[in-house]
């Protein structure tokens, strides 16, 4: 992936960005293995929806999430896959084709498993 550290892009607030596959990042960032593979789950998403779609999808679905529970950024489907799995050295190796969809749902609670219905 290829990193272009400047002062300009992204704006102050935001540690990087990734446009079209290139990512442009604040001077601070600390740039990690984790990083990396975060931005590249994020190339794939992009190249799968032809880049354009990706920006529109990612910035309506901000839209949308941004009137529900939660935080809107940590709660869009394509971040959730990529938080999900930045930590899986070969992710990239197995990842089907929009696997981001399957993140579109409600998030799973932790340590929660089906409720068996007991009786009384
Ligand atoms: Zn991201």
């Amino acid at each position: 992936m290829r990193i272009v550290r400047n002062r300009l892009i992204p704006p102050k607030r935001f540690d990087a960005i990734n446009l079209f596959g290139v990512l442009f990042c604040r001077d601070r960032l600390r740039v990690t293995e984790h990083v990396i593979r975060h931005e590249s789950i994020h190339t794939a998403q992009m190249r799968e929806m032809l880049f354009v779609g990706f920006y529109i999808w990612y910035l309506s679905e901000w839209l949308v999430r941004v009137f529900m529970k939660g935080n809107a950024y940590h709660n869009i489907s394509l971040e959730r896959e990529a938080y999900a799995h930045m930590h899986d050295d070969d992710y990239l190796t197995h990842r089907r084709p929009y696997a981001w969809v399957k993140y579109l749902g409600k998030k799973r609670k932790k340590g929660k498993g089906k409720k068996k219905k007991g009786k009384r």
